[in-house]
């Protein structure tokens, strides 16, 4: 069985703290750099060039693209045959204090979701675990502002309501949420399991690269579906009309219960922040 130093997952996590909050993925950067080029509304055009200006300036001069730091969102996915000296929770949430201490970005998290008494660090860090084959451990962090997770809806459809259920579902969320997420969003949708699960695959989906799209044909053609309807919404880049709305909508999927069809929608704005690193 292999051997990691807790010590090395929590350096990491906190160079993965301070990099994605300063510097946009290259697939968000590209998205958005084709839909200012193909943006035919000049107000829209002019603010995603503002955005554009913006995440240039945040990798420059080494601060964050957005105040809204986020909660820390770490994704894991750890072998099986892979051993860490001390406890995992521990380090990653001590890479998440440092991250947010010596990057200068805000703290956002409090303990408790009624008493809201700020934790002071930014923990604890949002955790998902995966147990895979092998002996590596894959972290990916994506620091998720508070703006696009309130808009995120779910709704546990019938089965009947099928295809079409889904497609007005995943509209009428974007539509309600309007300027508030952002725009130009990204959204997750998560099709199938159970309640609980639709959710965390919704928000794993922000994760996937932007120009990667569903390996199944059906659900591919659906996100593009999607994607083409969502931008006739006419939202807008933060808010001001025109033809850039969300830069993708990815899909996951789960096999779910005859008698249900739970459908969750988790949106991401413009500053769709997550990095990677296999220990
Ligand atoms: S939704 Fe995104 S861009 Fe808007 S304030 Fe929050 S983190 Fe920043």
């Amino acid at each position: 069985m292999r051997e990691l130093d807790r010590n090395i997952i929590t350096y990491s996590i906190k160079e993965l703290c301070i990099k994605a909050n300063y510097i946009l993925p290259e697939d968000v950067r590209k998205s958005l750099n084709t839909a200012c080029e193909n943006e035919t509304f000049p107000v829209a055009k002019n603010t995603l060039g503002i955005i554009i200006d913006n995440y240039k300036i945040a990798e420059s001069e080494n601060i964050p693209i957005c105040q809204d730091t986020g909660l820390a969102c770490v994704f894991i996915e750890i072998g099986q045959d892979l051993h860490i000296n001390g406890s995992l929770e521990d380090a990653i949430n001590e890479g998440v204090r440092q991250g947010y201490d010596q990057g200068y970005l805000r703290k956002s998290c409090v303990s408790d979701p009624i008493k809201r008494k700020n934790t002071g660090d930014n923990t604890p860090a949002m955790i998902y675990y995966e147990i895979v084959k092998g002996d590596r451990l894959k972290i990916t962090l994506a620091p998720k502002g508070f703006g696009s997770e309130n808009m995120s809806q779910i709704k546990m459809l019938r089965p009947s309501d099928g295809i079409d259920g889904v497609v007005d579902f995943v509209l009428k969320v974007v539509e309600e949420a309007g300027p508030n997420p952002c725009p130009p969003i990204v959204v997750g949708v998560g099709i199938g399991g159970t309640f609980d699960k639709a959710a965390l695959i919704a928000k794993k989906a922000l994760i996937r690269d932007l120009d990667k799209r569903n390996p199944d044909p059906f659900y591919k053609e659906l996100e593009e579906e999607l994607l083409k309807k969502i931008n006739n919404l006419g939202i807008g880049p933060q808010g001001f009309g025109g033809i850039t709305t969300a830069l993708a909508v990815n899909i996951e999927t789960l096999p779910t219960h005859i008698a249900g069809l739970p459908c969750a929608v988790n949106i991401n704005c413009h500053a769709t922040r997550h990095f990677s690193i296999t220990l």
